[in-house]
């Protein structure tokens, strides 16, 4: 049965400072990922019991975990790799032009994504996500880290909104933290992730019209 690892930082965990610290990526990765890993992987082995023994009594609850876990470890795993020390700046190329068409330009959409990891209510994330229906780019809330996602969207670029992401180096200030991570932010990555996800086809006919 495959599982779920926890995969190395491509950089060091100081790599990121003065924007994240250290010592938070220590602890986001080394604890709080290896949670989720830990969980989805335990939340796999308890459906293969319940199958074997036909004892599905938890299977809501054992399903709720699965999605939360697994959910965890994709963001958490995107998320290290849409970050890079010595980044920033802006998207490049057709990632940049599909911004520009979709959300008003650059400013626009960074204002956009950083009002919506502000204001979500309790733990979660902020996303940069391609909506393949009517082929466009979208921001979006995402509650803890599997709840109001629009069904069929892929993220390219994700934003840690959870308190342990920053509470250790900016207290309550969260503000400053999501205008921090704009320093880091590693466009070639979330460029390659654009361009594989645009030629997704749902085959979804006459789901759209797009003039
Ligand atoms: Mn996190």
């Amino acid at each position: 049965m495959p599982k779920y690892t926890l995969p190395d930082l491509a950089y060091d965990y100081a790599a990121l400072e003065p924007h994240v610290s250290g010592k938070i990526m220590q602890l986001h990765h080394d604890k709080h990922h290896l949670a989720y890993v830990n969980g989805a992987n335990t939340a796999t082995e308890q459906l293969a019991e319940a199958r074997e023994k036909n004892d599905f009594a938890k299977i809501a609850a054992l399903e709720k975990a699965l999605a939360f876990h697994t959910s965890g470890h994709v963001l958490h795993s995107l998320f290290w790799q849409n970050l890079a020390p010595k980044a920033g700046g802006e998207p490049t190329g057709a990632l940049a032009e599909q911004i520009k068409q979709d959300l008003g330009g650059f400013n626009a959409f960074k204002s956009q994504l950083t009002h919506a990891a502000m204001t979500i209510m309790g733990s979660g994330w902020a996303a940069l996500a391609w909506e393949p229906v009517a082929q466009r780019l979208v921001t979006t809330q995402i509650y803890d880290h599997q709840s109001n996602i629009t069904q069929g969207g892929i993220p390219i670029l994700v934003l840690d909104a959870w308190e342990h992401a920053f509470y250790l180096q900016y207290g309550p200030d969260k503000k400053s933290f999501f205008e921090a991570v704009w320093n880091v932010w590693n466009w070639l990555d979330v460029g390659q992730r654009f361009e594989k996800v645009r030629t997704l086809d749902l085959s979804l006919r006459g789901a759209t019209d797009r003039g």
